[in-house]
């Protein structure tokens, strides 16, 4: 008997015949004998419509306070689906109980929108397990010290999974999903994507850093960080195919790199719409100057991604960097009123419509020529590349938005990873 964590997305939760469906999956391996723990999402859709509702009452000032109530209004959808999802196994005559993250309690940090999980007290759900239940805890969210309602960020409920997993030392993490595994880049924008039977728990942490939603980033973090066995699998299988089938199908998150890793140079490609270019004109190259842009946005609890100084002439350089594409109005605000005066730059030049493309593999520790090979197919497509980022087993490059696809498909092509060939045979 294993203990089992189920993680279901928001298209596996999107209506009440898929909610039965997920029950007689989850029932299925609870009748195997396991103990399984259930973590959904809210259904498809109501996170953002909850949002929008938000936004509707309140578009302007997102202060602390209003940040709350954010968190108070999106955490409703996960309770929602939990309790579908305990009567839907309720009626398989399967025994059921759910919990939202402050009954868990699930406790984080008080930063809402973008919560970080601090423990998990797993009694409660350890008795119900031993009682013959299974137990269904909302994905999401969390209780804070003060006992108030957090999220942990979009597609936070996968962090929730592996939280939990790893707090309750569960023998696997089944990440249940609208694709069958984790692909060399999204299959939605290249069709001939190839699904990856592992990947490693670096790659895994890049491609989700760099844009692939498939994971939430925190989630592969605390795999890393406790070892959770971790699986990517699809909840649009018949809900009865075999258990032995269904636990090898996906694609396996794994800890130890092993030789077959070594032949792929480049796993998988990665991108993000998500970003916000800002370029400050005409800064004086003095000591300091990137402290004064970058601190100051900082304080205003910016993030900041790419950086780029260039050479300075007659004293003077171009200073750039991007940010979230949601603190592109923030930002630019900042850079008006605070950042310009404080170093007597005269003017910054604002680009919300860039994209970050990045090709992603441990084999790029061991091969040279890889990223020169990324900018020449670039080049051919005649892409300007605006910005680039390096590390040991990554090369990300900001260009215009407008090339995302173009560019994800050439590297695709270039890279082999359209030909089911190039991809790592079954661990
Ligand atoms: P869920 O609601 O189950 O959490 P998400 O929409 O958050 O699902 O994540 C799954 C989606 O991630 C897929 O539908 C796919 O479009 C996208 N995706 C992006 N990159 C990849 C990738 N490399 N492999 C697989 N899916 C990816
Ligand atoms: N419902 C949340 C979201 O839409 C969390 C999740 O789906 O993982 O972001
Ligand atoms: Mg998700």
């Amino acid at each position: 008997m294993a203990l089992i964590v189920h993680k279901y997305g928001g298209t596996s939760m999107g209506s009440p015949e898929r909610i039965r469906n997920v029950a007689k999956r989850v029932a299925k391996w609870a009748r195997a004998g396991h103990q399984m723990v259930v973590v959904p999402s809210a259904m498809s859709g109501e996170t953002n419509r909850l949002l929008a509702l938000a936004k509707d009452v309140q578009p302007a000032n997102l202060d602390a306070a209003a940040m709350r109530e954010l968190d108070m209004i999106a955490s409703t959808g996960e309770q929602v689906s939990v309790g579908l999802l305990a009567l839907a196994l309720q009626a398989e005559g399967m025994p059921a109980v759910s919990y939202t993250g402050w009954q868990v309690p699930v406790k984080t940090d008080s930063s809402y929108t973008k919560a970080r999980i601090e423990s998990i007290d797993d009694v409660r759900v350890r008795a119900d397990l031993a009682a013959g239940k299974v137990v269904i805890i909302t994905g999401f969210q969390g209780i804070d010290s003060d006992g108030h309602i957090t999220t942990l960020g979009r597609g936070g409920s996968d962090t929730s999974a592996v939280a939990v997993a790893a707090a309750m030392k569960a023998d696997e993490c089944l990440i249940y999903t609208d694709v069958d595994g984790v692909y060399t880049t999204d299959p939605r924008v290249v069709p001939e994507a190839q699904r990856l039977h592992t990947i490693s728990f670096e790659e895994m942490l890049e491609m989700a850093s760099l844009g692939s939603k498939v994971l939430q980033i925190r989630s592969v973090e605390f795999a890393g960080k406790y070892r959770v066995p971790m699986r990517v699998l699809s909840s649009f299988t018949p809900w009865d195919i075999a258990i032995e089938e269904e636990a090898a199908s996906g694609t396996l998150i794994t800890f130890e790199e092993d030789e077959k890793m070594e032949k792929a140079v480049v796993s998988g490609i990665a991108f993000s719409r998500d970003e916000a270019k800002f370029t400050v004109v005409g800064v004086p190259d003095t000591p300091g100057i990137a402290y004064k842009i970058l601190g100051a946005v900082a304080d205003a609890n910016i993030d900041v991604d790419v950086i780029v100084q260039n050479v300075s002439h007659d004293g003077r350089t171009d200073f750039s960097f991007t940010v979230n594409r949601n603190d592109f109005q923030r930002t630019s605000d900042l850079l008006k009123s605070t950042v310009l005066p404080s170093i007597g730059a005269a003017q910054f030049i604002a680009d919300p419509k860039i994209c970050k493309v990045s090709i992603v593999g441990i084999g790029m520790k061991s091969h040279v020529g890889v990223a020169s090979k990324m900018f020449r197919v670039l080049s051919e497509d005649g892409i300007n590349i605006q910005m680039i980022t390096t590390s040991e087993i990554k090369t990300s490059v900001v260009i215009a938005e407008k090339y995302m696809e173009l560019a994800v498909r050439a590297l695709h092509k270039a890279f082999d990873l359209d030909s089911p060939d190039a991809i790592r045979a079954e661990a």
